[in-house]
Order: structure tokens, then C-alpha cells, then sequence
């Protein structure tokens, strides 16, 4: 690729568009392909954690420092109440945001329209209804997921109630993940987000809703159903030739909870400065050294975590309690509880391999079944 040609990116959610800004603001002409008609078209204002617990910097500190302004809605949340599986209330804060809360979708004040526009301030270009077919030799695959190791069901609505963050966990809400309800500015998400027994998603998602309804007052106006799946795998390389992998592309996914919106614009900025430092070689590199760590230390987690069950998860909430009563600090227990750690990178190896040969074939799945999981299987 010569410096002066346009440098393809194929996909405009976060990461892509991370990338695009980023080569763009540096002087390179750059054109994004969406297949949809706009940004943000796989969610519809759904509510996101956009997680601030992985590194010591604020989030949009490090977005900052890639050239990228949070001129999109982010509600700092300094609370969460979190239930165990008997529905008794913890309630933990942190001085600090534990997460900012964004609005996914084509809507004004989401993350997806403050991207689009930063990046078509720099001089990127991007062509809608234009899905990649049959990739370049280089550039930037951001397509998003290509399978579903966790689906997400749930409601987006509208509420006059307060805004709050509640997490229930229970696998008889959300099988070895965890149910939640969000609510910003009158907007509000509730969703089951599961690891396990995809096909009897809507049981689960029912459930949910009428847990939150008994312990914290839900009450939907306008209900619309919403939902898709996450992969997780950290690939060996993100590189093929001159293409280079990211977001969920590439399996950077937080595997422990599905908070995957940050490692999409940590590694498309990744991919982008390789690509302007004219070393595509060096990509690996970078975002094994900023995301490889978190990435298997995931891993790890979540295998722990989906073998916890209920009385695990109560077990784990005691734990909290316990450090929270000497450090009252949500933000310092998920760093600790998701730090990476030798024994993690020691262990991981071990479940990358059983996780890839554990995985069914890419066109499993019953025809007939509707389940949001067969969908999204479809749907590839
Ligand atoms: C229900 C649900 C809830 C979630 N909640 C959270 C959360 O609270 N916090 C969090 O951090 N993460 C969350 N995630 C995960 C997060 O949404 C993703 O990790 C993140 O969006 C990945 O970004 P990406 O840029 O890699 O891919 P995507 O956001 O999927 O963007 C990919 C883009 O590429 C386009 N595309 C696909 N194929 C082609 C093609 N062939 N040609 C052209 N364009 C193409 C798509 O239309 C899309 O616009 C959630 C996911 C789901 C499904």
C-alpha cells in the first residue's frame, strides 16, 4: 500500500472508528465500509457500561489521549446494587466511576454518532450500505463478532424512575452470567446476559424482568426487545498479511463479563498507529503488551466464574463485603479481582486450548429455533 492510497476499513462500530479517527487526524486518507445504513445499527439505545476498572487511567483519559473526545453521552456510575441469588441487596461505590454509561445505537448523543463525527471532522470517509465482501490486502477488519460465546436478551424502554445500575446474579436469571438493569435519563435497559443454555433465553429474560420488578421497581414504558452476542478468544496474531485484526474481529472481548466496547478502541487505535508507523509486524506487539494480559487474565476468570453457581455467587458477594468494609472502593476491588496475575498467564494456555476445541462447528445450530443465539448464528 502506497502512502497516498485511501487505507480501508471494513466495519464502523467503535473500533473501527477508533482506527479511522486516528489515521485520519495523523494525515492519512482513509475510507470505513459499513454494511448498514448508518453507525451504530446493531443496538437501538441500548444502555452500556463502558468499563474503568482495567487500568489505573480514567478511560476517557486514555480515549483522550488517542485524539478521540468523549462528545458522546457517558454517565459516570459510582453505584452499584448488586444482588445475590437469594435477591439480598449489596450495595458497593467507589469515589471514582466504576463505568460510564452509553448510548448504543443510531441515536443523538451515542457512542457510535460522537465517533462518526470526530471521524469525518478528521477527513475519513465512509460509504454506508457497503459491506466488505472480499477483504483488501490491507487495512482494518473491524466487523465485530463472528460467533456467540454469550448472548444478551433483554428490553430497552423508557422510565420516569431514578437512575441506578443493579446486577443480579443468579444462574436462574442468567445461566453463569449475570442479569442487569440500567437506567439514564429516562432511558433504561434490562438484559440477561448468558453463558450457557442459549435456547431458553426468553425464560431467563422473563425472569429477569420480574426480578427487578419485586427488588428494584422496574416499571417499562414502551418495551422493545433487544439483544445479540459476544466472542471471546485471544487470537495468537491479529495480523493476516497486511490485514489487521481488531475489536471483536479479532476475539478481543472481555471473556469474564462481555465488556467489549473498550478493547475495540484500544486496539483499533493499536492497529491505526501501527499502520502510520508503517509496521504492520509491530501490531501484535502493541496490543499483546496494552491488552494481552487483561485478555488472558478474562479468561481465566471466567472459567472460575461459570464454575461458581449460586452459592458461589454469594460466596463471592461476602467476599466483596468483607473488602469493601476495609476499603470502601468498588473501582479497587474489580481492578484487583480482574488484575492480570502470573497464575493466570501460567494457567490460561491450558483453556485456550480446551475452549478451541470445545467450540462446535460454525454452522451448528437448529434451523428451526428461534433463540436469540440461533439468530446471531444465523445471521453470520
Ligand atoms: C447485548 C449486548 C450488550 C453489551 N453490553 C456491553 C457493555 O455493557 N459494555 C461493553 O463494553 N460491551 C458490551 N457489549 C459488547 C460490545 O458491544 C462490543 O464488544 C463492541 O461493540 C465491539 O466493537 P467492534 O467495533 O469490534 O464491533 P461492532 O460494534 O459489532 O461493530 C462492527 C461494525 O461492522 C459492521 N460490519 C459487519 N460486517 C461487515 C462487513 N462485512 N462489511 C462492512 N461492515 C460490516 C457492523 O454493521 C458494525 O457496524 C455488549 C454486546 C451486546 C451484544
Amino acid at each position: 500500500m502506497n502512502a497516498e492510497d485511501s487505507i480501508p476499513v471494513c466495519g464502523a462500530g467503535p473500533a473501527g472508528l477508533v482506527a479511522a479517527i486516528t489515521l485520519a487526524r495523523a494525515g492519512r486518507r482513509v475510507t470505513v465500509f459499513e454494511r448498514h445504513a448508518d453507525v451504530g445499527s446493531r443496538f437501538h439505545d441500548d444502555l452500556q457500561g463502558l468499563e474503568n476498572w482495567t487500568t489505573e487511567a480514567d478511560v476517557l483519559e486514555e480515549l483522550a489521549g488517542f485524539g478521540v473526545e468523549a462528545d458522546f453521552t457517558a454517565a459516570p456510575f459510582h453505584e452499584a446494587v448488586v444482588s445475590d441469588p437469594e435477591g439480598r441487596e449489596h450495595v458497593y461505590r467507589s469515589p471514582r466511576p466504576m463505568a460510564y454509561i452509553v448510548h448504543r445505537g443510531a441515536v443523538p448523543g451515542s457512542l457510535a454518532f460522537g465517533l462518526r463525527k470526530q471521524a469525518l471532522a478528521a477527513g475519513a470517509e465512509i460509504r454506508f450500505h457497503a459491506p466488505c465482501r472480499q477483504l483488501p490486502d490491507g487495512g482494518i477488519v473491524a466487523e465485530g463478532p463472528h460467533g456467540a460465546d454469550a448472548i444478551g436478551i433483554g428490553y430497552l424502554f423508557d422510565t420516569d424512575r431514578a437512575d441506578g445500575a443493579f446486577i443480579a446474579l443468579s444462574d436462574d436469571l442468567a445461566p453463569r452470567g449475570y442479569a442487569y438493569l440500567l437506567i439514564q435519563g429516562g432511558r433504561g435497559t434490562v438484559m440477561s446476559w448468558l453463558y450457557d443454555d442459549f435456547h431458553r433465553d426468553r425464560e431467563y429474560l422473563q425472569r429477569t424482568v420480574a426480578f427487578f420488578q419485586r427488588h428494584a421497581g422496574l416499571e417499562m414504558r414502551e418495551p422493545r426487545r433487544t439483544g445479540g452476542g459476544a466472542n471471546f478468544l485471544p487470537p495468537r496474531s491479529a495480523r493476516r498479511g497486511g490485514l489487521l485484526f481488531t475489536g471483536e474481529a479479532a476475539g478481543f472481548q472481555d471473556a469474564l463479563w462481555g465488556f467489549g466496547m473498550r478493547y475495540a478502541m484500544v486496539s483499533g487505535h493499536l492497529a491505526a498507529r501501527a499502520l502510520l508507523d508503517n509496521a504492520p509486524a509491530a501490531y501484535d506487539r502493541l496490543w499483546g503488551r496494552r491488552l494481552g494480559g487483561q485478555l488472558r487474565a478474562a479468561l481465566v476468570n471466567r472459567s472460575i466464574y461459570a464454575r461458581l453457581g449460586n452459592r458461589g455467587y454469594t460466596r463471592l458477594l461476602r467476599e466483596i463485603d468483607r473488602f469493601m468494609q476495609r476499603r470502601p472502593d468498588g473501582r479497587r476491588w474489580l481492578q484487583g479481582y480482574t488484575a492480570p496475575r502470573l497464575w493466570k498467564s501460567l494457567y490460561f494456555p491450558l483453556l485456550r486450548h480446551r475452549l478451541i476445541s470445545s467450540r462446535p462447528p460454525p454452522d451448528a445450530g437448529d434451523p428451526d429455533c428461534d433463540c436469540t443465539w440461533c439468530r446471531c448464528r444465523r445471521a453470520r
